[in-house]
């Protein structure tokens, strides 16, 4: 049995409980036993793991589109309408599931190299997303896209594709697949219907982007009187497993469906600032108890895949959108990226160091010098957030299997990947 030692241990819960002198065991992939030095259990055999910086638990990307890795900065300083037009749609026109594979486990790779162990991802080719990531030991709950695209197969049977593809995965909780229809704006309302349907006879996780910018939202109410959140209930979406990505632009009328259907958000403030879409109500989604989880979105629209410096972006936006500097604690900002992300993807299982969840481990060189001082505990939670990164991340373990070792990760040979993505971005770019 592996038994980890560390200086101090977040455990990633909304209290922002930090354990100094920590212990953690882990068996059989999962954490065992987690707590004080002073207080564990003997175990004479144990084989130690003496780490001399703080643990955390695997960060979880609650809404991401890794394989746009291929994309990463094209297009810079266009707006949205040009810059899918004229950049993204070309591009993934050309696009073909092994570039989606080699894409995927670079950025899968690099996620795992930040300390993010688990991401969402909604892209074309999931069987191929669910490969790379198997390669690089990483997590990811994959939801098969629904879109209406040239040359794909009709929605109806891109839906019961994604049902299919869901059932034949055995649960070894490394791989989940979901349904991913991508928007109200962009997928018929019937066929949300139908998909919302399925994911809840079958317990998958929906996953759709709902009002991220201003214009997505003013179309529909103009077409049917209704907000986005009115139309999706309307049309027997919700309930079940929903994580709802961006939800910048809803009203406190919206923000009362989602309570009322359990709607999760996937938050993603780096990608609405680039994009220029606005902020998200954070506070008042966290005010009324819906469950709330950091996303980077597309490395095409972030475009970093650094979730501990969205943690900070999103305390700061969220202070600022409330000119106070209590509106978001760095406690909680941490939260958002480990526990209440896999509270939002309904994975009781990740997210925390507690026992009985799985034992993705990342541990952060504390011996820097933007984390001193640490006079109590929530120094540490404080500067993880307002003065860490990825950067910091030295090891990470999914499961208890080492991934990533002195900041690299050891599953992939990463300057291979690295020419084999710059070689198929410039054959996509045409
Ligand atoms: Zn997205």
């Amino acid at each position: 049995m592996p038994r980890f030692t560390a200086s101090a241990l977040v455990v990633g819960d909304r209290a922002g409980t930090v354990v100094r002198d920590a212990v953690l065991d882990v068996v059989d992939g999962s954490i065992h036993w987690v707590g004080p030095a002073a207080e564990a259990p003997e175990a004479p055999d144990a084989e130690r793991v003496e780490l001399p910086g703080w643990l955390l638990p695997g960060l979880v990307n609650a809404h991401s589109h890794a394989p746009m890795a291929l994309f990463r900065g094209q297009g810079e300083g266009l707006p949205l309408e040009r810059w899918l037009r004229e950049v993204m749609w070309p591009r993934e026109a050309r696009l073909t599931p092994d570039d989606v594979e080699v894409a995927m486990t670079a950025a899968s790779a690099e996620m795992l190299r930040n300390g993010v162990t688990t991401s969402v991802e909604m892209y074309f080719h999931p069987d191929r997303i669910a490969a790379a990531v198997r390669s690089t030991g990483a997590r990811a709950v994959v939801a098969a896209p629904l879109l209406p695209l040239p040359g794909m197969p009709p929605l109806e049977e891109q839906l019961a594709a994604a049902v299919d593809l869901a059932a034949g995965v055995a649960a070894d909780g490394h791989v989940e697949y979901g349904i991913g229809p991508h928007a109200a704006y962009t997928v018929p309302l019937p066929v949300l219907g139908a998909a919302g349907r399925a994911a809840r006879e079958h317990g998958l996780l929906l996953h759709l982007h709902v009002a991220e910018t201003a214009t997505e939202g003013a179309d529909l109410l103009a077409r049917h009187g209704a907000s986005v959140p009115q139309l999706l209930a309307a049309h027997d979406v919700l309930g079940g497993r929903v994580l709802a990505a961006h939800c910048v632009h809803l009203d406190d009328g919206d923000l009362e469906l989602w309570q009322e259907y359990d709607v999760a958000v996937a938050h993603c403030p780096a990608s609405n600032a680039k994009l220029a879409s606005g902020t998200a109500p954070l506070r008042e989604m966290l005010d009324r108890g819906l469950r709330v989880g950091l996303g980077t979105d597309g490395p095409a629209s972030n475009d970093a895949l650094d979730l501990l410096a969205d943690a900070r972006l999103a305390a700061q936006l969220a202070r600022l959108r409330a000119a106070d500097a209590t509106a978001l604690s760095a406690g909680e900002a941490f939260w958002l990226a480990s526990g209440g992300a896999a509270a939002a993807l309904g994975r009781s299982d990740l997210g925390e160091l507690a026992a009985g969840r799985r034992a993705d481990l990342v541990h952060v060189d504390a011996r820097d010098l933007a984390f001193e001082p640490v006079g109590d505990a929530g120094d540490v939670l404080s500067h993880l957030v307002w003065s860490g990164g990825a950067r910091c991340v030295r090891e990470v373990w999914v499961g208890g299997r080492q991934v990533v070792g002195g900041g690299v990760c050891t599953t992939v040979d990463a300057e291979a990947l690295r020419l084999e993505v710059a070689a198929r971005a410039a054959r996509l770019a045409g």
